[in-house]
């Protein structure tokens, strides 16, 4: 089959924030449809400007670029529970042991490969079971400021994203989903995929993020210009198509518990992280090298206590309710649990 591109949606929300009933049901209609078809969704005049987003990864790129001492000096917590902090290159294994029904086979290869990547992870401050990890002050001043903000101005923009969402799926109350998200178990990842040589990716020594699907309600990400996120095709599975970086636009997706509350209306699609086109390669020593990548994305989750139903208006007598109710908290550690392994001794080093 040919694995167009294009596949993956646009919905601009300009018309949103000032927007008639009208504007609304059609951005919700156009969102809703996208998430339906694809599962992702190209997201243009959210609302964060740009100026806003480049020092985002301004600071994310200081981060990384800190010597590896410093880094650990804000570690990850061991085991699964805390997801909070920086996490050194192969820490993290996040093709799932626990994936959607029947997919295990699919995500089984993926296990063997060892992630590529550092990452370091925000939450809000009222979280008492995520405190977040920082720094010590005197180091990347200023950091923690701009973080803590950025978090809360991420969560305007999925207000908007679940209020649509809530409006297409054909919900009266424009802010039902609001109400099992108070915005404090989200979660704000700076990813930072450094640049190694090409071969080692191409024979699947390292893969820089395996296949696996989001499990939250919405993942909204800002990527930088490098490329190399890789969308499952909604009518070819099995093959992925990219998800070319658009300047200043969030891409959007469902996350496995908004497929289970949607009882499957809405799509969570499998993605993943892969090399970067060739062009954009470099280089180093007679070596080819990826160029190392810099990404932004924000976990939408509900509150830890929300009990996560089938919604009523996505089930009819086609369509019986495909899962229990679950709470979110315990499907969270259920999750988690296949995706962590425990944290080891020595970091491995970024070569
Ligand atoms: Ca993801």
């Amino acid at each position: 089959m040919a694995l167009e591109q294009g596949t993956i949606p646009v919905v601009d929300f300009g018309a949103w924030s000032k927007g008639s009933t009208e504007d609304k049901k059609r951005i919700g209609r156009e969102l809703t449809d996208a998430c339906r078809r694809v599962g992702f969704v190209y997201i243009v005049s959210h609302g964060v400007p740009s100026d806003i987003l480049e020092e985002a990864f301004g600071w994310s790129k200081k981060l990384f670029d800190l010597p590896q001492e410093k880094k650990m000096m804000a570690p990850h917590p061991p085991g699964p529970n805390v997801h909070r902090g920086y996490s050194w290159p192969g820490l993290e294994k996040v093709s799932q042991d626990i994936i959607k029904d029947g997919d295990e086979t699919k995500e089984a290869e993926n296990r063997k490969i060892s992630d590529f990547k550092e990452s370091y992870e925000i939450g809000s401050e009222e979280s008492k079971t995520q405190p977040n990890v920082w720094l010590p002050g005197d180091i990347l001043l200023g950091f923690r400021e701009f973080t803590t903000q950025f978090y809360w101005r991420c969560f305007e923009v999925a207000k908007d994203l679940l209020r649509a969402l809530a409006i297409g799926v054909g919900l009266e109350d424009e802010n039902f989903f609001l109400r099992f998200h108070s915005g404090i178990n989200n979660q704000l990842r700076l990813l930072h995929y450094p640049s190694i040589e090409a071969e080692k990716l191409s024979n699947d020594v390292v893969a820089r993020m395996p296949a696996h699907s989001d499990w939250g309600t919405i993942t909204m990400l800002f990527q930088d210009d490098c490329g190399g996120l890789q969308v499952e095709h909604p009518r070819a599975p099995g093959h992925f198509v990219d998800a070319t970086p658009m300047k200043n636009a969030l891409v959007m997706n469902v996350g496995d518990l908004l497929m289970r509350w949607s009882n499957d209306f809405l799509k969570s699609t499998l993605h993943r992280v892969t090399l970067p086109p060739v062009r954009d390669n470099t280089q180093i020593d007679g070596k080819l090298m990826t160029k190392s990548r810099y990404s932004i994305p924000y976990f939408v989750s509900p509150d830890e206590k929300s009990v996560i139903e089938c919604l009523s208006v996505c089930t009819d007598e086609e369509h019986p309710i495909k899962y229990e109710p679950v709470v979110q908290e315990d499907y969270r550690r259920m999750r988690a649990r296949g995706q962590y392994v425990e944290a080891v001794g020595t970091p491995v080093p970024v070569s």
